[in-house]
């Protein structure tokens, strides 16, 4: 296992959560997810039942009070969410990178610490990575923690953060010496809380910065940090106990978030085939159903091969990470050919339903909001297509 925290489940006990969480889903969430998304409202009893079904600590391991799933189960979880309300995803997955963070990277001391706080989402947060000036270019980050005694002194604005408003902390991607060369020597990992992990009562020093507009992915908190001398136990809060791995932590550790993008996206195209697939069924023109015109056809066509592709894709890589392999370029191509996916079918779909496509009625124009997100987020589909070519260099030398 690539971390040693990833665990299998029997195929019958894999079944069994899934139609719990199917059951969920089809009581709970779609009756609700059309309106909460178009009144971009958070969705505070969803987020309750999501902690109830252990979401939060999905892959997290059960020493730590999580479920301890392997990748290729949580993304099938991610899959079947994101069927029906993407943006639920983002508030458990963001979490769990920043649990990932810890899990992977952290001390015994903040295992222990951190852990079972993030599984119970008592302790909710996301990844803080991306400030005004630096989103691709990580390593141009500002946000700066200078050592003081114990202490870390923390002071910076980071922008884009998911669940950075209704969350309680984030892992925090800093500057510990902003004058090292290379730029990544002087990167560290924080887990900064808004408030104290004990008392719940909100710290000095952090404040949130507005709440994001957005075209899609709306009901989950997309927003700023602003650090203005904000102090923090070093022992607790700097992942490993040594500056310097921050950067590795951001890009080289989280590879799990790009499968989990996969699976999002999946999710995305997944729906939009199976609406256009009953639409064109119902839908008649020229005395017949659209699915008997070939041009619908093609669509359809292509639509279902890509989409399993896509799925195929997803499902690899997630197995991949749970023999422990090495899986950047596995989950880069999982993650770009996916979104890519989840845009094209999601437009096609449109095209499918025609008018209704574009009225907010239908849940084809929120598929087709939701999907361009997954082409930027954890990391851009422009470096995963530049991850890939590097690494069948590197796997093929001549
Ligand atoms: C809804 C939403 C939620 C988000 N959630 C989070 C979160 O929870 N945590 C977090 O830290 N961030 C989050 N982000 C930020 C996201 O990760 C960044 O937007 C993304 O990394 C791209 O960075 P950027 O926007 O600064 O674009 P830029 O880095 O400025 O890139 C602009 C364009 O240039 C291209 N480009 C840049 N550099 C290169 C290069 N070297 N070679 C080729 N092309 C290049 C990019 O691919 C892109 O097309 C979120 C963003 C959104 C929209």
């Amino acid at each position: 296992m690539a971390d040693g925290n990833f665990g299998h489940i029997s195929e019958a006990d894999e079944r069994q959560m899934l139609d719990a969480i199917q059951k969920w889903i089809e009581k709970k969430v779609a009756p609700v997810a059309m309106k909460l998304e178009h009144d971009n409202e958070w969705p505070a009893d969803l987020v309750n039942d999501m902690a109830e079904l252990g979401l939060f600590g999905a892959i997290i391991h059960p020493d730590y009070g999580g479920l301890g799933l392997s990748a290729t189960t949580y993304c099938k979880i991610v899959t079947m969410i994101s069927q029906e309300w993407m943006s639920l995803t983002g508030i458990f997955n963001s979490h769990l990178m920043m649990a990932t963070v810890v899990q992977r990277f952290g001390t015994d001391y903040q295992k222990e610490y951190w852990l079972p706080k993030f599984a119970t989402g008592e302790m909710r947060g996301g990844l803080g990575l991306t400030e005004p000036d630096a989103g691709t270019d990580l390593q141009g980050i500002r946000t700066v923690a200078r050592r003081q005694g114990d202490n870390y002194i923390v002071n910076g604005t980071k922008t884009w953060i998911s669940n950075a408003i209704e969350g309680h902390c984030v892992a925090l991607l800093v500057k510990t010496d902003p004058d090292a060369q290379p730029r990544h020597k002087g990167m560290s990992m924080l887990i900064v809380p808004k408030i104290d992990p004990e008392t719940k009562v909100p710290l000095k020093g952090v404040k949130n910065g507005k709440k994001l507009e957005k075209l899609g992915y709306k009901g989950i908190d997309s927003g700023e940090f602003i650090f203005e001398d904000y102090e923090v136990d070093a022992k607790k809060s700097l992942v490993g106990g040594e500056e310097g791995k921050g950067f590795v932590m951001a890009t080289g550790g989280l590879e799990i978030g790009r499968v989990n993008i996969a699976a999002r996206s999946v999710g995305i195209a997944k729906r939009a085939l199976a609406e256009s697939v009953k639409y064109a069924q119902m839908r008649k023109t020229m005395g017949k159903p659209i699915c008997e015109h070939q041009a619908i056809q093609l669509k359809l066509g292509e639509m279902a091969a890509k989409t399993r592709a896509a799925e195929l894709l997803t499902q690899d890589a997630a197995a991949a990470f749970d023999r422990g392999e090495r899986i950047d370029m596995e989950a880069g191509m999982a993650k770009f050919f996916a979104s890519e996916t989840a845009v094209e079918v999601s437009l096609e779909a449109m095209r499918i339903h025609g008018g209704y496509g574009y009225s907010k009625e239908y849940v084809i124009e929120r598929l087709y909001r939701d999907a361009p997100l997954m082409c930027i987020g954890e990391g851009t589909n422009e470096m995963q297509r530049i991850i890939i070519a590097k690494q069948l260099v590197a796997r093929n030398p001549i």
